[in-house]
């Protein structure tokens, strides 16, 4: 055995994303005791940093110790109840995913199952929630294996009519659009750390409203999951101090998260969101002069996932290969039913820049041209350069 020397990557897939070289210097820096009065203080900086880039003043805010999947069973654990109804929007991967965790909760799930590629419909998730006593309805903002947004304040807005609680999975969308937790009105918000935050995997940002925690507690056993626990971690997490043990915090990954968040807010959030849209805008557009087509409709693109058709006649794995070849650039594949149809193309964090915008141009039409694709690299340059601008 050796020392593993990762390859040299750019990362243009659905997440991981490249981490900046800050971030990743603050990993390095020297582990001390998880209850040290200087951790303590870094503890409180990521909260309040927390609160303020998923805009939740009054939730509170902690990172779970594992990825962006614990936020999404730490939600639903802590939430339901054996016998619970839960309405779940399915439209992806992501949530198919937690109408999975919610049955295992217990719950009866009413499923509102959508088109791969389509935003959730708020008209069939309402009729849903008025069919029966609901405890929650859970929802994917940015459907990660389809790059389709929804429009989560209405969806937040017919849950609370209904005197449901909400949950969102903010997993891609946090520091790529728009998350307004308070301005929703969501109840739990949870996030991973390896999209557009631009940290490794590894940490779940959470935010749970005081409703929320009030269901929590008055749940009538306490929830199936000791280390998401919310009444267990907010223990160690919660107040201002006073920490009593509950797991071994990952001191170094958040040191991570603590560089990633001031990154962020060092450029600004309302900042990042236009560079993610810009870069968006710059793709399309090279895409598009290559002739090809993305798959979901403009309004409902997410700037920071883009679902690419591949052509007929094209080997998407042969594709991908070659970009991971020639030019050490990750793209993603299709999931599900898009497997084999699709490629996905991150734009996210450190990943949403210039460079990467024009570098995967040139890789994508390199990789196209090998299959007997037209040439069309010059063209969806040009068309990326013209919406650049520099
Ligand atoms: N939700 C969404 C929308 C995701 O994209 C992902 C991961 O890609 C997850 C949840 C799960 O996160 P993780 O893979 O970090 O557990």
């Amino acid at each position: 055995m050796r020392s593993f020397e990762p390859p040299r990557r750019i990362l243009m897939g659905p997440g991981p994303s490249d981490v900046s070289p800050r971030v990743l210097a603050a990993l390095a820096r020297p582990t001390i005791g998880h209850l040290d009065p200087a951790f303590q203080a870094l503890m409180e900086e990521i909260k309040s940093a927390l609160a303020e880039v998923m805009k939740a003043p009054g939730h509170a805010c902690v990172p779970l110790p594992a990825p962006g999947s614990a936020g999404m069973e730490a939600a639903l654990q802590n939430l339901l109840e054996p016998g619970d109804r839960a309405v779940v929007a399915v439209n992806g991967q992501f949530g198919e995913r937690m109408a999975e965790i919610a049955a295992r909760a217990g719950a009866e799930v009413a499923r509102v199952d959508h088109d791969w590629g389509l935003p959730v419909d708020p008209e069939r998730v309402g009729a849903a929630l008025k069919a029966g006593k609901t405890k929650l309805l859970a929802f994917v903002h940015a459907e990660t294996s389809t790059g389709a947004r929804s429009d989560a304040g209405p969806l937040c807005a017919l849950a609370h009519d209904c005197g449901a609680l909400s949950i969102v999975d903010c997993v891609t969308s946090l520091g790529g659009i728009e998350v307004d937790a308070e301005g929703w009105g969501a109840d739990v918000i949870y996030s991973g750390t390896q999209k557009c935050l631009s940290a490794p995997p590894g940490l779940s940002p959470f935010a749970v409203s005081a409703a929320a925690r009030a269901a929590i507690d008055a749940r009538a056993a306490p929830p199936r999951t000791w280390l998401f626990d919310m009444g267990l971690l907010m223990g160690y997490w919660g107040g201002a101090g006073g920490r009593t043990y509950h797991h071994t915090a990952p001191i170094n990954a958040l040191y991570g998260l603590h560089e990633a968040l001031l990154a962020l807010l060092e450029e600004g959030v309302a900042a990042s969101h236009a560079r993610h849209l810009r870069m968006h805008e710059a793709l399309a557009a090279g895409l598009e002069a290559a002739g090809l087509e993305l798959l979901v409709a403009p309004a409902d693109r997410l700037p920071q996932l883009n679902a690419v058709k591949v052509p007929d006649g094209v080997d998407e794995a042969a594709a991908r290969g070659r970009m991971l070849a020639r030019y050490n650039l990750e793209i993603g594949a299709g999931l599900g039913p898009l497997r084999g149809r699709i490629w996905r193309i991150g734009l996210m964090g450190a990943s949403a820049t210039p460079w990467h915008v024009r570098l995967c141009l040139t890789a994508l039409t390199d990789a196209l041209a090998a299959q007997n694709y037209p040439d069309a690299s010059r063209a969806a340059l040009a068309a990326a350069d013209a919406k650049l601008g520099d």
